[in-house]
């Protein structure tokens, strides 16, 4: 997008992030989707220490390129899986995510699709991610503007992250 297109967005108090998406895209996630938790989601480090608190880590997480991962395990469904068969650990049968449900608490990540974010020139950047526009359900299905919600998406930990690019995947 060019630069006259993108604007700056106070998402919240002195911090700032560059939108790089069309202003009028509206995004509700659709429940029988599941497309994004068929993946193994990265962990930044805080997530990790959250995460201790609520799974067994050895269970949960994998290592991948020097990073934190939510395992991708097989699941004996057909339904809420990749075509491998798998799915995120933490994603039921029923299609919920157990630790949203039980703990109330998700990976920042998680929060983040189906945005993508990158620092440049000091900047938080903010636009749909290419495999979004293939795969999620959710994108303009509703009245819900994105640009108008950003606080949802963009947890304030992604402004204190020297590397908070989303590209990252297991
Ligand atoms: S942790 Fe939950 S929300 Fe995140 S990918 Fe796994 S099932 Fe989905
Ligand atoms: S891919 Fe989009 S619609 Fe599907 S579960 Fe993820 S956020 Fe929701």
């Amino acid at each position: 997008m060019s630069a006259d297109t993108t604007r700056r967005v106070e998402v919240y108090p002195d911090r700032e992030a560059v939108v790089e998406f069309d202003p009028n895209l509206t995004f509700e996630c659709v429940d029988d989707c599941t497309w994004c938790c068929h993946h193994g989601v990265l962990l930044y480090d805080r997530d990790l220490l959250e995460l201790a608190q609520r799974a067994n880590l050895a269970e949960t997480t994998t290592d991948f390129r020097g990073e934190k991962f939510v395992t991708r395990e097989a699941k004996d469904r057909e339904e809420h899986v990749a075509d491998d068969g798998s799915a995120c650990a933490f994603l039921r049968e029923d299609g919920l995510c157990s630790l949203h449900l039980e703990e109330d608490w998700k990976p920042a990540r998680c929060s983040v699709f189906p945005l993508g974010v990158w620092l440049e020139d000091g900047d938080l950047h903010v636009d749909i991610r290419e495999s979004a526009h293939d795969h999620c359900d959710g994108l303009n299905v509703s009245e819900r503007r994105v640009i108008d919600n950003l606080e949802a998406f963009l947890p304030e930990l992604l402004w204190e992250l020297q590397n908070p690019d989303s590209e990252r995947e297991l």
